[in-house]
């Protein structure tokens, strides 16, 4: 069988040289090198550099743009992006460390996610960041700590809008849901917060995640304005944050095509036009993971062994689902689907062989690959898993199995 390279190399955003790709401006094999052991994880600055100044370029020049730490909160990398973008959001006190550890102004931090801790919530509060308020109890909470410790929390609420996102991967909106208060309890909450000591700043509405369709993404954004609109009659002050949310998503599989995001920048410059007509001092945020980070990093691990079993070849690597759980089809898939995988070090061959990549774990769902087209690998060429910057180590079980953590290094 002669290599057929799915369409995913010849689009690869890492440079190739002598058939072995490039990261962070040196060759896969000697950046192992550095690294020290396998497997591991790479982020390269200059792709997330260049993804932020791509969004910038498409959306109109007033959207604050912020960074959803979730997605991946590995320091170096939030410390880079923080020079980038405008505002975080966070969803715990961990998350929150983070960011207060870096350049970003707590002013520019949201803090979302159902059930805050009350230790976190007090943290958060007195840290000066902006709490998006999800329930009545917590907005209760929340009022009672800026009390103990003297402050006037910021707070914005978050709603779960009576529609939903589109064709998203992951539905966060719509239904009953535990993000937010529900756009029909929304007033009454808006009112309770006027008659507490808090300092009301906006709204935020988070429809979905993981979408491709520009249409979806531009038709929910559409709705959200129009929910907003609906809802600022009974705010106690004027709206001065829209949060919009985002759901851009990223190609992870055969058939997926990138998001198109210049039209839904060009829909947002007619949004912002209509918003300035009605709430003249809000601004308009989108909050993005993965679209921001997810295709500017890979997971490395090793062939440690080969073999064939009753016809079918596995490579055996040093690597699998406790570090990457998404690339095993295990982290919310239906369906398992593969992840691009290539051979790092070894793109192109004369020759291709159907192999399936499995980890070192005792259960047949550390299938990091089933049955995939690649040059013929053995022991100790690098396995390279891309679009792995987003919900990649900290969205696995690490602990299964006993083995060490990999290492994550921003290149
Ligand atoms: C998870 C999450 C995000 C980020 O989602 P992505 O798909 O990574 O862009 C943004 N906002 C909220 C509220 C979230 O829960």
């Amino acid at each position: 069988m002669t290599a057929t390279l799915p369409d995913f190399v010849s689009n690869l955003p890492f440079p190739v040289a002598d058939n072995c790709m490039q990261v962070g401006g040196m060759p896969l094999t000697r950046l192992a090198q550095r690294v020290g052991r396998t497997p591991f994880y790479a982020y390269d600055r200059s792709l997330l550099t260049a993804r932020v100044r791509q969004l910038r370029m498409a959306m109109p020049q007033q959207v604050r743009l912020h960074y959803s730490v979730k997605a991946n909160p590995m320091p170096a990398l939030v410390q880079h992006l923080a020079g980038l973008v405008d505002g975080c959001d966070v969803s715990s006190a961990g998350e929150l460390k983070v960011v207060l550890d870096t350049p970003m102004a707590p002013e520019h931090v949201s803090f979302s996610g159902p059930g805050k801790g009350e230790g976190e919530l007090s943290r958060a509060i007195a840290a000066g960041v902006l709490i998006n308020i999800e329930s009545e109890q917590e907005l209760q909470r929340v009022a009672a700590i800026g009390d103990r410790l003297g402050m006037r929390p910021r707070v914005a609420v978050r709603v779960n809008p009576d529609f939903e996102l589109k064709s998203a991967g992951m539905r966060m909106s719509g239904g009953p849901k535990q993000f937010g208060v529900d756009a029909e309890q929304a007033p009454q909450l808006l009112r309770h917060i006027g008659a507490l000591n808090l300092d009301f700043h906006g709204l935020h509405i988070y429809s979905g995640s993981q979408c491709l369709r520009a249409d979806a993404i531009i038709e929910a954004q559409r709705c959200t304005l129009e929910l907003a609109l609906r809802l600022a009659a009974h705010a106690p002050q004027a709206i001065r944050l829209l949060n919009l949310g985002g759901g851009f998503g990223i190609p992870y599989f055969p058939g997926d095509a990138a998001l198109d995001i210049r039209p839904i920048g060009e829909q947002l410059a007619h949004l912002i036009a209509r918003l300035a007509a009605h709430l003249p001092q809000a601004r308009v945020a989108l909050e993005l993971g993965r679209f921001l980070v997810g295709e500017a990093g890979i997971y490395v691990t090793r062939v440690s062994d080969r073999k064939v079993s009753r016809g079918q070849t596995f490579l055996i690597a040093d690597g699998g689902m406790h570090h990457h759980l998404a690339a095993s089809g295990n982290l919310g898939q239906v369906i398992r689907k593969n992840y691009p995988v290539l051979i790092g070090n070894r793109i192109a061959g004369e020759q291709a062989e159907t192999v399936s990549i499995v980890g070192p774990l005792c259960t047949p769902l550390d299938l990091m690959a089933d049955k995939v087209v690649l040059p013929p690998a053995g022991p100790g060429d690098l396995i390279v898993v891309l679009q792995s910057g987003a919900y990649g180590l900290t969205a696995s079980p690490t602990a299964f199995l006993g083995h060490p953590l990999p290492e994550e290094v921003l290149v």
